[in-house]
C-alpha cells in the first residue's frame, strides 16, 4: 500500500504547519511520496512565496535591484529552518537563483523555485529523498504536459525510492528549461505522482475540512461533502467550486485512484472523498451546489421558429463567428435564448446581434443583462422524486424569479437561472430546503 500525500501553501507556511504535517506524514507509513507546494500565507494579509517570487524576478527583468526582495524570501525558509531546528544552509541554492535572476532564465523558472526550495527543506525535515522535478516531469515542445514521458521516467525512478519528496507546480521542457503549470499546479503534480506509483489513495491536504456543499461565504458553516464523483466535482468546478486545480483529476482518474481531501489543521476529520464511482448515497439528494454571477441572456425571437430547419444553428454561428461560447441555449416553440458570459460578450453585442440578424432574420432580439447561473449536482437526483419541484418551491418561498432551467441529459445536475441580485438567496433557499430541513 502507498499513499501520495500533497499539502497546499498554507499547511507549510510556517514551521509550525510544517510539525503538523511532519506528524500527518508519520503517522502512517504508507505516506511514502510527498508533494509540497511553496509556503503559502501565515496570516490573511501576508504573501504567497510564489507571489514574492514572481515580484521578485519582475524587478530583475526591469533591470532593477532585486537582491532586498530575494533576502526576504530567503527569511521566509530560513524561519521555518530554524523553526523546525534543522541544520541546513539554503544560502548556495540562493546564489544559484540569484545568478539565474540576472541572466533572467524566465518567470516560470522564477515562481517554480517556491516548491523546490520547500522541497528541499521538507525532504531534509523527513529524511525523504528530494527529486527535482524537473528531472521526472515533462513538458513537450508546444509546453503540454507530457503524460507518457512523465509516466514512464517518474515511476520508474520512484520505483527505486522508498521514501520521497517530489516538489510541485512545475517541470522541464524538452531544452531543460523550467515550465510551471498554472497556478495551484502542485495538485497536478500530486496526481501525477500518485498515478506514477500506483497509489491506493491520493491524500490532498488543505486548510478545509473537504469540500463544502456551498460556498462558506454565502452559507454559514456549511456541511462538507462525504463522497463525490469526478463528474459531480466537474460540474461543480466548473461552475466556481474551488478546492482542487482542475487538471489533477485526469492522471487519477485514469488510474481509478480516489482522491481524499484533508484537512493540515483536523487531520481527525475523514475530509472528502473524490471517486469514479460509488454505491454510497450522498447524505442528501443533492451533492453540493454552485454557481456564478456574471450572465447574460439572449432572447431570440421568430414566429414558427419551430419549423424552420437550421434556424438554431445560423443563430449560434453568429456568437461562433465571434468567438463566443454560449453555456445554455433553452428554446421555447418561437424562442430561443443563448446564455453568455457578460464579460465576453459585452464589447462584441452589437456584432453578435447583426450577425444574428444577418444570419437567421428573427423577428426581435432581446438582451437581458446581469444574471447567475446555480447548479445544483447530485448523483442522488436521478432516482429521487420531486427534486426540480423542491428547488423551485423553494424559490418561490424566497420570492426569487427563475428565468430559466436547465436539467442535464444525465440527471446529475439542474441549472436555474436567476438575477446577480437574487444569486446569494437563491442558493440560502436550495441549501435550506435539502441540507436544513435533511429531506
Ligand atoms: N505555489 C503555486 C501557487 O501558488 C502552486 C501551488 O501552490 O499549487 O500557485
Amino acid at each position: 500500500m502507498s499513499k501520495v500525500v500533497k499539502f497546499g501553501g498554507s499547511s507549510l507556511a510556517s514551521a509550525e504547519q510544517f510539525k503538523k504535517v511532519g506528524n500527518i506524514i508519520r503517522a502512517d507509513k504508507e505516506r511514502k511520496y510527498v508533494v509540497p507546494s511553496a509556503p503559502g500565507k501565515r496570516f490573511k494579509e501576508d504573501t504567497k512565496v510564489t507571489d514574492m517570487l514572481y515580484d521578485c524576478y519582475r524587478l530583475a527583468e526591469e533591470g532593477k535591484d532585486f537582491h532586498e526582495d530575494l533576502k526576504a524570501i530567503r527569511e521566509r525558509y530560513d524561519e521555518i529552518i530554524e523553526g523546525l531546528g534543522l541544520k541546513l544552509d539554503l544560502g548556495a541554492e540562493f546564489d544559484v537563483i540569484a545568478k539565474n535572476f540576472q541572466e533572467k532564465a524566465g518567470s516560470n523558472y522564477a515562481a517554480s523555485r517556491g516548491e523546490y526550495l520547500n522541497g528541499i527543506v521538507m525532504a531534509k525535515y523527513l529524511g525523504y529523498e528530494f527529486i527535482d522535478a524537473a528531472t521526472v516531469i515533462f513538458f513537450d515542445e508546444e509546453g503540454n504536459f507530457d503524460a507518457d514521458k512523465t509516466n514512464g521516467i517518474l515511476s520508474e525512478r520512484l520505483s527505486k525510492c522508498k521514501n520521497a519528496v517530489v516538489p510541485g507546480f512545475y517541470g522541464a521542457m524538452p531544452d531543460g528549461s523550467v515550465k510551471t503549470f498554472s497556478r495551484g499546479g502542485s495538485d497536478v503534480t500530486g496526481s501525477i505522482v500518485a498515478k506514477a506509483v500506483k497509489a491506493d489513495v491520493y491524500e490532498n491536504w488543505t486548510d478545509v475540512s473537504g469540500f463544502l456543499i456551498a460556498d462558506p461565504r454565502i452559507i454559514k458553516n456549511p456541511e462538507s461533502i462525504e463522497t463525490i464523483t469526478y463528474r459531480e466535482l466537474r460540474e461543480l468546478s466548473y461552475m466556481g467550486a474551488t478546492v482542487l486545480h482542475e487538471d489533477a483529476i485526469f492522471p487519477v482518474r485514469q488510474e481509478g485512484i480516489p482522491i481524499n481531501i484533508r484537512n493540515t489543521n483536523a487531520p481527525e476529520d475523514s475530509g472528502t472523498w473524490i471517486v469514479g464511482s460509488t454505491c454510497q448515497k450522498s447524505k442528501y439528494v443533492i451533492t453540493g451546489i454552485a454557481g456564478k454571477k456574471g450572465f447574460c441572456a439572449i432572447n431570440i425571437e421568430k414566429d414558427m421558429m419551430n419549423s424552420e430547419i437550421g434556424f438554431g444553428r445560423k443563430v449560434l454561428q453568429a456568437f461562433e463567428e465571434n468567438e463566443i461560447s454560449f453555456e445554455h441555449v433553452p428554446s421555447g416553440i418561437d424562442t430561443m435564448t443563448v446564455f453568455v458570459h457578460q464579460d465576453e460578450f459585452m464589447h462584441k453585442e452589437q456584432k453578435v446581434v447583426a450577425g444574428i440578424h444577418r444570419l437567421a432574420n428573427p423577428d426581435s432580439i432581446d438582451i437581458e443583462a446581469d444574471l447567475a447561473l446555480i447548479a445544483v449536482v447530485g448523483r442522488g437526483m436521478k432516482s429521487a422524486r420531486g427534486t426540480a419541484g423542491r428547488i423551485f418551491s423553494a424559490l418561490a418561498h424566497s420570492k426569487i424569479n427563475v428565468k430559466m432551467i436547465d436539467q442535464g441529459s444525465s440527471e446529475l445536475n439542474i441549472i436555474i437561472g436567476v438575477a446577480n441580485a437574487d444569486f446569494e438567496d437563491a442558493i440560502k433557499a436550495i441549501y435550506d430546503i435539502f441540507v436544513m430541513t435533511k429531506l
